[in-house]
């Protein structure tokens, strides 16, 4: 979602005369976009902005912009009081109060300029900035903002707000515009992507809106993150599974194995019914991935609550499982209500076994691929090597001189791991 919000800034910047420096100390503006999903990702982002400040020493005319989630939709008074370097604050995915502090300024730009800048955005076209034209082969489209389940460890629905879905049309644009530039892969992105529509005047659905990006020319291949298990429709999955450029890519949380934990987390599902739905995705879609994510050491969590998650991972054989510690999120239910008592130990422990396991699972999935031929769209160049993914979203790296960039081409497996696979060009028609 930050990657996504800041390509969008970065280009109301270029828009405004503005171009991108690699050097901070070159800048004229920097805006720090921040996460505040887990301590650690706070603490980077604390970390992040202190070091900014003998750059605004050293030149105060440099506009320092904090945005994202560690100032949030209800803004951060503490934040600006501790850190007064910052000069604008701004809520996740909302760019304008950078672009009307400029416009103020009159620094490189008019306020016409900006204004001009914001009613585009408003049509959700967007131009590419300079240093992704013609390079960028994969982007992201926010299609939801906010949140509004309110999972009890969860501190995204108090940064981003309510849920708001994205019309429909603007969608369609920002799609257009990015295939007419060249990009050959959408992610749509929302907290929970497949409610995508429900609050909206006209009640639409993510399987109506795959369907109309299913038919932009250019656009090759679709995903969407990330879905939560109760809004995973029939609709939706018969929609992944009879639209090609749809990739068999799910990623469906269960954070928790166990059915108690599962309710302290107001998740909304059993364990059960999760096992069913992972049953029935595999059905209804032939070759799909499934990645999930997973929490440990949750208030409370016993060895026996976790060992039920264990058997779950190791039961249900997911692509991927992204883990994490369970972090107590200030204003959270369960920071408020709920103690914070599975010591840090047994935390990393319970980690370290789930990524054991993981890793099993994932290396024996992957190995299954080995000697077969799959297709691969190459995305970057990095080191000599080209790195690609699989519709199943297997990281692809393969050594050519030949320019594959925004191609997609069969490959060869010959060595997999868990995490990548290494492959050749294959000649021979896809099989
Ligand atoms: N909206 C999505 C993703 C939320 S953030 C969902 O509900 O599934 C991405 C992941 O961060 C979550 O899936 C969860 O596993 C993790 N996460 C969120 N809050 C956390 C917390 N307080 N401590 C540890 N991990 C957390």
């Amino acid at each position: 979602m930050n990657v996504a919000d800041s390509r969008r800034l970065a280009s109301a910047l270029e828009q405004l005369g503005y171009e991108p420096t690699r050097q901070p100390t070159e800048a004229d503006v920097i805006v720090l976009n921040t996460c505040v999903v887990r301590q650690s990702a706070e603490d980077k982002a604390i970390g992040r902005l202190s070091s900014l400040r003998p750059l605004k020493d050293h030149n105060p005319d440099l506009v320092i912009n904090l945005m994202g989630c560690l100032i949030g939709v209800r803004g951060n008074q503490k934040i600006l009081e501790r850190f007064p370097w910052v000069d604008v604050v701004s809520a996740p995915s909302d760019p304008e109060p950078l672009l009307a502090y400029l416009g103020q300024r009159g620094a490189k730009t008019s306020s016409d300029a900006a204004y001009q800048q914001r009613n585009a955005l408003l049509d959700g076209e967007i131009i590419l900035p300079k240093a992704e034209q013609g390079t960028l082969v994969s982007a992201y489209i926010p299609i939801v903002y906010g949140c509004s389940h309110a999972c009890t460890y969860c501190i995204i629905p108090l940064k981003r707000g309510i849920e708001r879905s994205r019309p429909y049309a603007e969608i369609l644009g920002e799609a257009h515009s990015l295939a007419r530039q060249g990009v050959k892969e959408i992610t749509l992105l929302g907290q929970i992507v497949d409610r995508y529509g429900l609050d909206l005047p006209n009640p639409t659905t993510l399987a109506m809106l795959l369907g109309d990006l299913h038919q932009i020319e250019g656009i090759q291949r679709i995903r969407f993150l990330t879905s939560h298990p109760n809004w995973m429709t029939d609709e939706l999955l018969e929609a992944v599974q009879a639209l090609p450029k749809v990739c068999p890519h799910i990623e469906v949380p269960i954070q928790a194995g166990d059915d108690d934990i599962l309710r302290a987390m107001r998740r909304g599902y059993t364990s059960a019914a999760y096992r069913q739905l992972v049953a029935k995705i595999r059905e209804r879609i032939p070759g799909v991935s499934i990645a999930t994510d997973i929490i440990v050491g949750f208030p409370g969590e016993t060895d026996a609550q976790f060992q039920n998650t264990y058997q779950l991972l190791d039961d249900l054989r997911m692509d991927v499982a992204h883990l994490a510690r369970y972090s107590p999120r200030t204003g959270t239910f369960s920071e408020r209500k709920m103690e914070d008592d599975v010591p840090d130990k047994v935390k990393m422990d319970r980690f370290r076994r789930l990524e054991t396991l993981q890793e099993e699972i994932a290396s024996e999935i992957n190995a299954r691929l080995l000697g077969k031929s799959v297709p691969v769209l190459f995305e970057e160049k990095k080191r000599g090597r080209w790195r690609g993914r699989t519709p199943t979203n297997k990281l692809v790296f393969v050594d050519s001189t030949e320019d594959l960039l925004g191609h997609e081409r069969p490959v060869r497996i010959e060595w997999t791991g868990p995490w990548s696979m290494i492959g050749m060009l294959d000649s021979s028609p896809l099989g």
